[in-house]
């Protein structure tokens, strides 16, 4: 069972908000103290509405993050359902998203590496070379004309991202 500490680990934190929104750190928290737990009772503790947190426990079922049982309530023949946090895929979660981020960094450092970039002078468009002197170096929304955009200090901010992460996994 996950100890509740690893709950402030920001790579966990932000693994589960991914999957299931900010929100769900609650319920995460709430289930990880409980062996198992109805949704009326999560709701209950948290302050939720039943629908918030059952939205909450399908998006988390749908990373593996938990899983339930059906029992039925003896007295209304009602079918309950109980939850119970399954930490097992967290750890493959986070890498998933690291890896996805990585990516995603890599690829965009990639296109602002390989191209030169104009902008509106009134900032409403900013695109490659190519487009620019397709539409002679005249914005088309505004009319403005497109200067030519260092983009050097997002090259920088997108590598700071990516040694942010690399460092991240060295812990
Ligand atoms: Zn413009």
């Amino acid at each position: 069972m996950m100890n509740v500490e690893s709950l402030d680990k920001p790579e966990i934190v932000n693994a589960l908000a991914t999957v299931a929104g900010a929100n769900s750190l609650d319920v995460v928290g709430e289930l990880s103290e409980e062996s198992e737990m109805d949704e009326f009772s999560l709701a209950e503790r948290l302050g939720m509405d039943v629908k918030t947190v059952r939205k909450i426990l399908y998006k988390l079922y749908d990373s593996r993050l938990v899983k339930f049982r059906r029992i039925k309530d003896e007295e209304t023949g009602w079918y309950i359902y109980l939850w119970k946090f399954h930490d097992d895929k967290l750890d493959a979660l986070v890498q998933k998203i690291r890896v996805d981020k990585i990516t995603n960094i890599r690829e965009r450092l990639d296109y602002e590496q390989e191209h030169q970039f104009f902008m509106c002078e009134n900032s409403c468009t900013r695109m490659p070379f190519e487009n620019a002197m397709e539409s002679v170096f005249v914005c088309k929304h505004c009319s403005g004309k497109m200067d030519f955009l260092d983009n050097a200090h997002i090259i920088k901010n997108l590598e700071d991202q990516l040694k942010q992460i690399e460092r991240a996994v060295g812990n």
